[in-house]
């Protein structure tokens, strides 16, 4: 693929497109014409999601009004309790939340919000963005179905710039105001396939959604980008295995697509699925490349030795990726996700920062070609090396990601 093409795409799709948006649905149709770019065909497969739209959302702090935004899925009504900042989830910082709004840092995970819940908390507030930066962007975050398991509380998402005022003022008193409409939605992922000589298939995944501030060009265009380039240089000799690509939507809303799409499909399909190749990330113009593989360590070490011979700079680690890949291994197939990440200092992502600004189509290009190099030997192996089956520390780490077990701290 040409640096043109490259950047040619990255224009066409400077735009937000969260999972369920007409915009995510604009960006998969204009995926399917660039697959028939390759003289390959695509198709739009939809899952049903969990959507919302908010008609308003106020916050309240000691009588002022601080600019926020509702959670989606939260629930509607309003609350007003007193302020409590909770830095920390061990069980003294845990005991001040009864009957209160608590604040927290960072995102609210399962474990922190159930314990939120258990200690009586009455409402929530999350903040981000970043107090250094100029610009007082909000995301529009969510409050997932698996986090909450129905037990809503009312949520707003604020600037750190606020935050940090609200906590220095010694705000007492908050009031949160929510009112929206719940529904079940559509999200959509896209899948083309390329039949190779045998039904053994490598699956190819690249989420192509964003989150609510980002254009999403280095997170996660470049990946989607990648894979086209894997479709368009496989398209023009019959690959030894069968190949398909996904991408796939709705995975900042949490693997929604892929774990629909895994979920969708039988024992006797998931067998025939040897390996899945993911990209999350690549192509900026700082940072280094990794490969993060689920699956035996025996693959970890042979992208290490055939990057090395191939001349290329990678990490490579055996754990799970918070991308696509996951619930792939989820369902036993060896996966791995390639990335390339850059320093914070230099590219940020799910804020309006990520544009093709950070990118650069001549990294872009050696990724691809190194990314393309490792799969021709993995799609035309005379016998397909990895094992199909997952190891018992990647299985225990799948078990804390997917929050059937909690990690001890
Ligand atoms: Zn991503």
């Amino acid at each position: 693929m040409t640096g043109e093409k490259i950047q040619s795409i990255f224009r066409d799709t400077a735009y937000v497109r969260t999972g369920g948006s007409g915009a995510e649905l604009r960006t998969a149709q204009y995926l399917v014409e660039r697959c028939g770019d390759y003289g390959v065909s695509a198709k739009i497969w939809p899952f049903k999601v969990d959507m919302a739209d908010v008609k308003s959302a106020e916050l309240i702090a000691d009588g002022r009004k601080i600019p926020c935004k509702g959670y989606l899925c939260c629930g509607s009504g309003e609350v007003e309790a007193e302020l409590y900042y909770l830095p920390n989830t061990d069980k003294c910082s845990l005991a001040g939340c009864r009957g209160k709004v608590v604040m927290i840092d960072g995102y609210l995970g399962y474990w922190t919000y159930h314990d939120i819940l258990d200690n009586g908390a009455v409402g929530f507030i999350t903040y981000d963005g970043d107090a250094n930066y100029i610009d007082r962007d909000i995301d529009r975050r969510e409050l997932r179905s698996y986090v909450s398991e129905g037990k809503k509380i009312l949520g707003v998402n604020i600037n750190a710039k606020d935050a940090i005022e609200i906590i220095k003022s010694g705000c007492k008193t908050v009031r949160i105001a929510i009112e929206q409409e719940e529904y079940e939605g559509e999200s959509r992922n896209v899948i083309a396939e390329i039949p190779g000589e045998t039904d053994e298939t490598v699956v190819f995944t690249a989420h192509y959604d964003s989150t609510s501030l980002s254009q999403g060009a280095y997170d996660n265009m470049s990946g989607s980008i990648g894979i086209l380039a894997a479709l368009e240089k496989f398209s023009s000799v019959k690959p030894r295995r069968t190949l398909r690509f996904i991408w796939c939507g709705s995975e900042e809303r949490g693997l929604l697509g892929s774990k629909a799409y895994t979920a969708s499909l039988s024992e006797e399909e998931l067998k025939k699925i040897v390996l899945n190749i993911n990209l999350d990330m690549i192509g900026s113009a700082m940072g280094r490349f990794i490969a993060c593989c689920s699956s035996e360590n025996k693959l970890v070490n042979y992208i290490e030795y055939f990057a090395c011979e191939y001349g290329f700079g990678i990490s490579c680690r055996q754990d799970v990726y918070s991308s696509d890949s996951t619930p792939f291994a989820d369902k036993g197939v060896p996966s791995l996700s390639f990335a390339r990440l850059a320093p914070h200092n230099t590219a940020t992502i799910h804020n309006s920062y990520d544009t093709a600004d950070v990118m650069s189509a001549e990294q872009m290009k050696k990724d691809i070609d190194f990314i393309n190099a490792f799969s021709e030997r993995m799609i035309n192996a005379a016998a397909f090396p990895v094992v199909h089956e997952i190891p018992d520390e990647v299985k225990k780490k799948l078990d804390y990601y997917l929050l059937r077990e909690r990690e001890k701290k």
